[in-house]
């Protein structure tokens, strides 16, 4: 029979550490934060909190959780480097902080034929800039075209019907959460169209306008027949996301910039966006525009 010389009770076989020709308990010296044995050690000794045996170094890299305070070796850390639990850290969908206060909603999407809705954590910060009314949206809308304009984009329509959707009644896109969608139609002359933007009713101001950017170039796209891979038609529609989100000069479009635009890997949206910037760089809004007008001229384009 073997007494494990750290917490003095019988130690079984099966749940033996043996150092230096002394048994211990697994849970008395094998660390719970790296998993290695703890050995003696008079100037580092090993170190016991809630229950659980640690290296020094081990637990002295514990960070206390900034939602409910308690220092924990188990946490996770935000996009602005604030640490919390495990079950406390909640990453708010539109600034990358931690949810305090906050709340869920659900984001709907398709996946495999089947509609899902996934739960969406957003903090009270970006609860409170949500975009809900016909003003709120025109006020968006305005400092859009304020800034396209600014920068040489025109020829988008400013009566474009925007509408506000929880995303349900959309027909399947495979797994894909839906932020924005364009629907429309537009004559053979240009002369006629009908244009609908629908936009998710959960977003904070700043992702409305980035979103409203994007989509509004979309219109563009269409009213003007120009035929784009998908890579480059979603890069072109995501610079104008990065153009007005670029103009907020907040932490929170920064994030928005970094996260859905400069560090995202998919090859449609990601790609393309970094393929236009490139185009973007050497020809200015105004040209990019215009090469873009010029390079899918069709018969009807150049009659005018
Ligand atoms: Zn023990
Ligand atoms: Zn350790
Ligand atoms: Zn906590
Ligand atoms: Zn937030
Ligand atoms: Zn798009």
């Amino acid at each position: 029979m073997k007494v494990c010389p750290d917490c003095h009770k019988v130690v079984s076989a099966l749940d033996a550490v043996v150092l230096k020709g002394k048994t211990y308990h697994k849970s008395c010296r094998i660390c719970y934060k790296c998993g290695q044995v703890i050995e003696d050690n008079l100037l580092l000794p090993k170190q016991v909190y809630q229950g659980h045996s640690y290296h020094y170094s081990c637990l002295n890299s514990a960070q206390v959780c900034c939602i409910c305070g308690k220092k924990t070796l188990h946490y996770v850390r935000d996009y602005w480097g604030n640490t919390a639990c495990a079950e406390h850290g909640h990453i708010c969908l539109y600034c990358g902080s931690f949810v305090r206060e906050g709340q869920t909603f659900l984001f709907s999407c398709v996946r495999e034929g089947q509609k899902l809705s996934e739960p969406r954590w957003i903090c009270d910060k970006c609860q409170v800039s949500i975009v809900r009314t016909p003003e709120e949206i025109e006020q968006c809308r305005k400092e859009v075209m304020t800034i396209f304009k600014a920068n040489g984009i025109t020829g988008i329509p400013e009566d474009i019907p925007i509408r506000l959707s929880d995303m349900k009644d959309l027909p399947g896109f495979q797994g894909k959460v839906i932020w924005g969608l364009n629907k429309g139609r537009v004559s053979s002359s240009r002369a006629r169209y009908s244009f609908e933007i629908l936009m998710h009713q959960n977003f904070p101001r700043v992702v409305f306008k980035g979103v409203l950017a994007h989509e509004l170039l979309h219109s563009w796209i269409a009213l003007y027949s120009i035929r784009l891979p998908n890579n480059e038609e979603e890069g072109l529609c995501n610079l104008g996301e990065f153009l007005v989100l670029k103009q907020e000069k907040s932490k929170e479009a920064d994030y928005l910039i970094n996260w859905t635009l400069e560090q995202n890997r998919d090859p449609v949206y990601g790609d393309g966006y970094r393929l236009m910037k490139k185009r973007l760089e050497k020809l200015g809004w105004k040209g990019l525009m215009d090469a873009l007008l010029w390079e899918n001229k069709t018969p009807e384009h150049i009659d005018l």
